[in-house]
């Protein structure tokens, strides 16, 4: 007979930031009086301080949490973001913008990219973007939710205030929070599992599946479980980034930008109250003065706090979950925000603890699939990312055309020429970004397709006509109807602070 299952009781995480009150507020919330939650955090060291720029799902993990959309956004100043304008990316002076919405309308045999690049050899000289709603919308600054979720978007945040949002909720569910530093992370002598974290002053907390949340010092599962870290940073070569924040002035755009520079990029975020900005480069290339003042010679209005410098080393710990430790959030892993991937890597490896949660025993093809469930995406993800360095006309700089000359994973390597034979893009595994993410990126960059799918030249020139003129006028009809940004954002969850005129 099969045995009634049962949780791990205790369930111990240790960091506050993001990924721990993230991970807190989900599993309190679903778990209920099944399972006891503890939160160790220490507010002397405190949290990376960034993270600040979504992608859509999270607008799904709110609403499974049934946070209040309009509360949340007023809660963390948050605006709304339909994707991120690339600048200075292919060659100094032009831009691309990779929108979160479809593009055009897709045959089940094509995707749209066939139609347009059929209607290119046609005399059909109207841009791809000009297909394309959120992106329209986005640069014309505007924005309003509409019917069946028609317009994909996704979140400008406050950080400290997320997890400040998070952490009434998590409490309010029954979270325990335990202040203090974790100074000794005890394993079981018999079975190599965590036993406990001692606290400094010696206090002891106990528990059965422990979640680390501890950022980059990565205390237990690199600290005690030393399962070790695959280094992409042959990949991915930026290695340093300073954060700033400064005071608005102009009403928010419902967009990131990210505006690359001689050895790297720089970030702008807009929030209701504040902008967040930031340059990442990498140290090889750039010295820390001369990206300190770049960040600072080009920031707009009032510099609000000191320029918050930050080293990291782009990789993924060997094991995501590991004996009865399970990492989230910077411990697991880290990449570059270009894509703002990170809060949702957070997230997808919340709600995989909460599907895999143990009955009991932890099952080792619990722990197998987990990894390499996430490890697909950390790896899916690297590749999107290092398209944006490999794929570009940029050789001004001498990081630029190490880019350029670098080698990159074959699966990348074969999605890109893939693409630039056939015109075709396929999405595997669930993967994060969907095909029309990697056509505007490697269309942005500067991949022009060699041929298309047959199929799109079956369209006589007027129903080809039709169709391209009849899904423009569709957009910027409905671009035109669409309230300026910060009007609705003000109209819907306009915080206490003013958004600057
Ligand atoms: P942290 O914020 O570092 O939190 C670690 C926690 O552990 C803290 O509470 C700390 O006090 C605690 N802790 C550590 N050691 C101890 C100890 N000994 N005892 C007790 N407590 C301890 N992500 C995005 O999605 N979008 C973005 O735009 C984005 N921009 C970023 C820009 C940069 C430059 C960087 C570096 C990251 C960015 N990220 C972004 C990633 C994002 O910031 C993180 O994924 C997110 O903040 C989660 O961090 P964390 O909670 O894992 O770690």
């Amino acid at each position: 007979m099969t045995a009634a299952p049962h949780l791990p009781r205790r369930i111990v995480i240790a960091g506050g930031g993001t990924a721990g009150w993230m991970t807190a507020a989900a599993l309190a919330r679903t778990l209920g009086p099944l399972a006891s939650v503890t939160l160790v955090e220490s507010e002397e060291i405190g949290t990376i301080g960034v993270g600040e720029s979504t992608i859509p799902p999270l607008v799904a993990y709110n609403r499974i949490l049934g946070i209040s959309e309009a509360e949340f956004m007023r809660a963390t100043q948050a605006t709304f973001k339909l994707g991120i304008n690339f600048e200075n990316w292919r060659v100094p002076g032009e831009a691309y913008f990779h929108s979160f919405g479809g593009t055009g309308k897709d045959h089940w045999s094509a995707g749209f990219q066939h139609f347009w690049l059929d209607g290119k050899t046609r005399g059909h000289a109207e841009p791809y973007s000009d297909y394309c709603l959120e992106l329209k919308a986005a640069e014309a600054g505007r924005f309003a939710h509409l019917p069946d979720d028609r317009m994909n978007y996704a979140y400008q945040l406050d950080s400290g205030l997320y997890a400040k949002f998070l952490r009434r909720m998590a409490e309010a569910d029954g979270t325990v929070r335990i202040e203090g530093k974790i100074a000794q992370v005890e394993l079981c002598a018999q079975t190599g599992d965590i036993a406990a974290l001692t606290l400094q002053g010696g206090r002891r907390i106990e528990g059965d599946l422990f979640i680390d949340c501890t950022g980059f010092r990565a205390l237990l599962i690199e600290g005690a479980l030393h399962v070790g870290y695959d280094d992409w940073t042959h990949w991915l070569p930026c290695d340093s980034a300073i954060a700033i924040q400064t005071s608005s002035v102009r009403p928010p755009v419902p967009y990131t930008r990210a505006i690359a520079h001689e050895a790297g990029w720089q970030w702008r975020i807009p929030l209701q109250h504040r902008q967040g900005n930031g340059v990442v480069y990498c140290s090889a290339f750039m010295e820390h003065e001369a990206a300190l003042d770049k960040l600072l010679s080009t920031v707009e209005g009032d510099k609000l706090v000191k320029p918050n410098p930050i080293r990291f080393r782009t990789g993924a710990r060997r094991k995501q979950w590991h004996r009865n430790c399970v990492a989230v959030g910077l411990s697991g892993g880290f990449m570059e925000p270009l894509e703002s991937t990170s809060i949702h890597l957070i997230q997808r490896a919340i709600l995989r603890i909460v599907r895999m949660l143990p009955a009991g025993a932890i099952s080792a093809h619990d722990v197998a699939e987990f990894n390499e469930q996430q490890m697909t995406d950390m790896e899916q993800i690297r590749d999107f990312l290092i398209l944006h360095y490999k794929v570009t006309d940029r050789r001004d700089t001498p990081f630029w055309r190490h880019c350029a000359g670098m080698d990159v994973p074959g699966s990348l390597a074969h999605k890109m020429e893939l693409f630039r034979e056939t015109g075709r893009v396929f999405r595997k595994n669930e993967e994060l970004f969907a095909e029309n993410s990697w056509v505007q990126v490697m269309m942005g960059q500067g991949i022009v397709p060699q041929s298309y799918h047959p199929v799109a030249a079956k369209l006589r020139d007027e129903e080809l006509t039709h169709l391209l003129s009849s899904l423009r006028e569709q957009v910027s009809r409905t671009v035109a109807a669409l309230p300026p940004h910060g009007d609705y954002v003000a109209r819907y969850c306009g915080a206490d602070v003013p958004v600057a005129a």
